[in-house]
């Protein structure tokens, strides 16, 4: 029986295809390698959790010590006592494994809480208009699952306890977003019945490089595979999303066979059948073509428009890094000598 825990589903969230290659990809290709800069923004989050729990102010059992045997034994015992607060509980129920920084007991039932060192919602902390962070979501609704199947939570009522230490409510059963029909609950299922096919075998798909390839282990692994294979999401802005469609609707998902191809007929195409190379426009289409050609060229980069940099006294470089604790991005100041390397 494979077991179904956050890591995996958010594992899934980034990367539909990581978990089949965790299980069934080229293990030789599999390269371990902590990143010292992920390592620090980890060791960061921790530190605010810690924090934060050392500002609770109420009385808790702390369950986060001994072996995993003995963490679960601790926390079936917390809950069965109705203890109110339990912190690093360990739930596990079936298939399913996770532990909530905090459960607490409300209104006759558990509640899973997470304390995160970002903000509650997409954009701000306000998740009023419907914008609640889908990792932050799905996580809690497998806690929320767990604790539904043993009979402790029959509302789905989850909190994040957001980096300014406030507690935000995530409605697990309200629509996403004005446009976005699908519940957070309803977008959990569909993750964990996706990682489990993957598991099973049953999810097959290619690779697709993407901005979380370079913080995986399988980077160089995949970047191969998309060379090999002549792949689309090698060209900047190709993700899986346009890579499938064209490879559906043009019958390859190669850059020879992109770059072969007449705009104006596709255009034209498109224009008669709606349906056809749907969201990829004229201008995206135009540029993949133009990105495919410059890579095979092997040319120099092109500078379409001429910039001068000012001459000043103090030159700084910003480059731009995704911070998968916080799902935000931030700056790192570079040095003068690292200038090259500055995007
Ligand atoms: S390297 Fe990229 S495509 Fe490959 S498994 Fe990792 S995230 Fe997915």
């Amino acid at each position: 029986m494979s077991i179904i825990t956050p890591s995996l589903l958010l594992d899934h969230m980034r990367c539909v295809h990581k978990v089949w290659r965790d299980n069934y990809g080229p293990k030789a290709e599999f390269v371990d390698e902590a990143n010292p800069f992920l390592k620090l923004l980890w060791d960061r989050g921790i530190q605010h959790e810690a924090d934060v729990v050392a500002g609770f102010g109420f009385e808790y059992v702390d369950c986060g010590k001994g072996t995993e045997s003995e963490r679960i034994a601790q926390t079936n015992a917390a809950l069965a006592a109705r203890v109110e607060f339990i912190y690093q509980g360990t739930l596990a129920h079936g298939n399913l494994f996770g532990i909530p920084d905090l459960l607490q007991f409300i209104d006759g039932e558990y509640v899973p809480i997470e304390i995160k060192s970002g903000s509650a919602g997409e954009g701000g902390d306000d998740i009023s208009d419907g914008k609640p962070k889908k990792e932050y979501g799905v996580q809690l609704a497998l806690y929320a699952d767990i604790l539904n199947k043993k009979g402790l939570n029959s509302s789905r009522r989850a909190f994040v306890i957001d980096k300014t230490g406030e507690r935000v409510e995530y409605f697990l059963d309200a629509p996403m977003g004005a446009r976005t029909p699908e519940t957070m609950w309803e977008l959990y299922q569909r993750i964990r019945a996706d990682v489990e096919a993957a598991l099973r075998d049953e999810l097959q798909n290619d690779p697709a490089m993407c901005g979380s390839c370079k913080d995986c282990g399988w980077y160089a692994s995949c970047k191969n595979w998309a060379k090999e294979n002549d792949d689309l999401t090698q060209l900047f802005y190709v993700g899986r999303t346009a890579r499938d469609t064209i490879r559906r609707d043009l019958d390859s998902s190669r850059i020879d066979d992109l770059i072969a191809n007449d705009v104006d007929a596709i255009v034209a195409q498109k224009k008669v059948d709606k349906a056809f190379l749907k969201g990829i426009g004229e201008s995206t289409l135009t540029k993949m073509i133009a990105r495919g050609r410059l890579l095979k060229s092997e040319g120099d980069p092109v500078m379409y428009d001429r910039f001068d940099f000012p001459v000043v006294g103090t030159e700084l470089f910003f480059d731009i890094e995704t911070d998968p604790t916080r799902i935000l991005s931030i700056c790192r100041v570079l040095g003068p000598r690292q200038r090259g390397r500055a995007v």
